[in-house]
């Protein structure tokens, strides 16, 4: 077999972390090609001598020390478009990842896509890159991957409804009282799944399921109708799909992102992998299932309604939930006010224009502007 290069984007990261672990177990069909992270120079190093990648890049500047490294944010587009990769893992957080994203598909890449943030950002250009640069978006997002693993194969036709799982995050069972002055230690505090600070504190909004409802309609061409949620607090079905005879697939298995990440990897095909937990049915029983508290967690309906404007309206949903997630991580907002400055954003920036990469940069930073301003930040 002739084994793959994968650029490794945001290494350092919770998904990057696990990429890599994923990677070293399957050195007989992949390599890592090329590594780049935001700041952690430390981990990057022992990353790079470990698995001895072409390519090595940090973002930020004060990692002098490695003159052969490549600095700056630029280094991101020269690792997803490195000619030893012909898979790019996007684990970046934020709308910092679109630019990868496109050059890899136009230069006709696998993304496998974790960071959703640029799908939901710029959707209609990232389809548009792939379809010009003939590269495929695979994506890593457990719920996607596991809707990826019961449609493959089928008819896109026969496919009726997507109901995507939500574990309902550390507040589930928390009254809107109390909600609104959760502290940032109980938002992190996420009862399913290890992750990055931004993606966690998302899984508490539920501003994480209205990201993943858009990536679902870039992803899979269904209306936003026919894309639902339910909470399920045990993370164990990943996602149901309908089809038009009434008939539901689900994929099922323990919470780990090691097997979304192997399946972006090899999809269609699998390969053995020892890594990945037992399943034991009985073990994680039971599983059960409650609708959504939209009304105390209004993030996830404002972001549906965004995907339904179209235009930038969901890069505006995204930019002013990342400006409001860092300022509350810096303890300058509360909780309540997340969902509160994404609305007014919204209101502000969700109409302007939207034709090309720049447009949706400057609807970007016009949301982030509003939410500072908001908050006199
Ligand atoms: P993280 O914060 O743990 O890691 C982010 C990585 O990106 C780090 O390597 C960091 O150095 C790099 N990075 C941060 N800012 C950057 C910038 N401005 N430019 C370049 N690189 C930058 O985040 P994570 O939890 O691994 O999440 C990464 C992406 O995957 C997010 O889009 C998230 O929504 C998605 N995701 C994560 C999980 C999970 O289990 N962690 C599950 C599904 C989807
Ligand atoms: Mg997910």
């Amino acid at each position: 077999m002739t084994r793959r290069g994968v650029a490794v984007l945001g290494s350092t990261g919770s998904i990057g972390t696990t990429a890599l672990r994923v990677l070293g177990r399957h050195a007989d069909a992949f390599y890592v090609a090329a590594l780049t992270a935001h700041s952690n120079a430390a981990l990057l190093q022992e990353q790079a001598r470990e698995f001895g990648p072409s390519f090595v890049g940090i973002v930020q500047n004060g990692a002098e020390d490695h003159r052969e490294w490549r600095h700056g944010p630029s280094c991101l587009v020269e690792a997803a478009t490195h000619q030893d990769a012909s898979i790019v893992l996007n684990a970046v957080v934020g709308a910092a990842g679109l630019d990868a994203t496109l050059a890899a598909l136009s230069a006709g890449k696998r993304v496998a896509l974790a960071n959703k943030e640029t799908l939901v950002m710029a959707g209609a250009l990232v389809a548009d890159a792939c379809q010009r640069g003939g590269g495929e978006i695979v994506p890593v997002d457990s719920e996607h991957s596991a809707i990826l693993q019961c449609i493959t194969g089928r008819r896109g036709a026969d496919v009726r409804r997507l109901v995507l799982t939500a574990s309902g995050g550390p507040f589930r069972g928390w009254s809107r009282e109390r909600l609104e002055r959760a502290t940032v230690a109980d938002a992190l505090r996420h009862p399913t799944w290890r992750m990055g600070r931004k993606i966690t504190i998302d899984s508490a909004t539920l501003a994480n399921k209205a990201l993943e409802v858009i990536e679902a309609h870039f992803l899979f061409g269904l209306p936003y109708d026919r894309i639902e949620v339910v909470v399920h607090p045990q993370s164990v079905v990943h996602s149901f799909v309908e089809f038009v005879d009434g008939s539901v697939l689900a994929q099922l298995g323990v919470p780990s992102m090691e097997l979304p990440v192997l399946y972006a990897l090899t999809h269609p095909g699998r390969i053995a992998d020892t890594g990945v937990p037992p399943f034991d049915p009985v073990e994680l029983s039971p599983l059960t299932f409650e609708r959504v508290r939209h009304d105390d967690f209004p993030a996830l309906r404002m972001g549906v309604q965004a995907g339904r404007m179209g235009g930038a309206a969901p890069a505006v949903f995204n930019a002013a939930n990342e400006q409001a997630v860092s300022l509350f991580l810096e303890g300058r907002i509360q909780f309540g006010e997340i969902p509160r400055a994404i609305e007014s954003a919204l209101a502000a920036e969700g109409t302007a224009p939207s034709h090309s990469r720049d447009a949706l940069l400057e609807a970007d930073a016009a949301a982030r502007r509003h939410v500072r301003e908001l908050f006199a930040c």
